[in-house]
């Protein structure tokens, strides 16, 4: 068995459902979450361009090295609120008869994927502002297994250590309460700690970290009920795997929208506890696009009449079979799968 048809079979015991509840602003509904059969959407990455014009003020128009991509729901359950109705709404700025000021790169709904603002471009939708960018500060404190922030006497603390580093101010003292539930940006180099720019974001009461609309790339993934969300995370995997893979960012670019305002978004993602599966589902993405690099093509086909040809599950409760084939450099390999 070669490396492609191994890899799923590690992962051939991955179908489950799960009940959520899907959170918009005008009314929340429970959902049966269906996943696919593997966290791989066996489909190509299409994307409709639907750029804003260069004059709109939503499109700021900036050019900026990105190390973020930027993780939203719309919070917009009404039926006909897809993917073509939000990025018309970036591109017109017209929204419930006011003008819309907000703008990201993408939004993924179940017609499809649409490209709003380029990629490297500055665009309105982590609320962070636009007056600072990414940067790192360095620490004196070296690198360990494990790296704990806290904030004492205004200062950030890594492993009660004293990163020298003054946490922001407000007109109350802030401590490590204050801090987003998704933290502050922590990397490494030469052996020491660096912690990223933060600031207070004072809608939320949130410390938040900078670099979500300056340096990141924006997508929404559409909730709207009758659609189907497993499919929107799998297609925004899908297309998160493929930035990573073109502007060479590792899994940790990838951020939710809170991590830079404390807002609660996404908040389907994040109240239902999938982010994690959400990151499993852009890891397998990337993973299999690298085989595809390397040559491969992968073709999948369902042996029984309720999954489809992408591998969505139509039917849960029944045993799924299905082959997937791989053809390389002329040699043709199968497996069948059973779970
Ligand atoms: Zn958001």
């Amino acid at each position: 068995m070669n490396k492609v048809l191994a890899y799923f079979k590690n992962k051939s015991d991955f179908a489950f459902s799960q009940e959520i509840m899907v959170y918009g602003y005008e009314f929340n509904y429970p959902y049966l979450l269906v996943s696919s059969v593997l966290p791989y959407l066996f489909d190509d990455l299409k994307i409709t361009e639907n750029i804003a014009p260069e004059n709109n003020s939503n499109r700021d128009g900036r050019v900026r090295f990105k190390k973020y991509i930027v993780i939203h729901d719309t919070g917009d359950t009404t039926k006909e609120r897809n993917a073509a109705f939000w990025s018309n709404v970036v591109k017109t700025q017209q929204y419930k008869n006011k003008c819309y000021d907000a703008s990201f790169q993408y939004v993924v709904g179940n017609d499809g994927i649409y490209h709003n603002i380029p990629d490297d471009e500055v665009a309105y939708h982590a609320g962070d502002g636009t007056s600072v960018e990414y940067k790192l500060y360095d620490t004196p404190v070296k690198v360990q297994d494990y790296a704990k922030i806290s904030i004492k006497d205004g200062y950030y603390y890594i492993n009660d250590e004293n990163t020298l580093l003054l946490a922001p101010k407000t007109d109350h003292i802030l401590t490590s309460k204050d801090i987003n539930d998704n933290g502050i940006l922590i990397t490494q180099k030469d052996g020491f700690y660096q912690i990223g720019e933060t600031y207070f974001n004072q809608t939320y009461q949130k410390i938040a970290n900078r670099g979500g609309n300056n340096n990141g790339i924006g997508i929404e993934v559409c909730i709207n009920q009758t659609a189907d969300i497993y499919l929107n995370y799998q297609l925004t995997a899908k297309l998160v795997a493929k930035l990573l893979d073109s502007y060479q960012l590792d899994i940790k670019s990838i951020r939710p929208h809170h991590f830079f305002s404390g807002k609660n978004c996404p908040q389907t993602l994040r109240e239902n506890h999938l982010w994690d599966h959400f990151l499993e589902l852009v890891q397998t993405e990337y993973d299999i696009l690298q085989f595809q690099k390397e040559g491969y093509q992968i073709q999948f086909v369902p042996l029984c009449d309720h999954i489809a040809p992408n591998g969505r599950i139509k039917d849960i409760s029944k045993v799924i079979y299905y082959q997937i084939k791989t053809i390389k450099d002329g040699i043709v390999e199968t497996y069948e799968y059973k779970s």
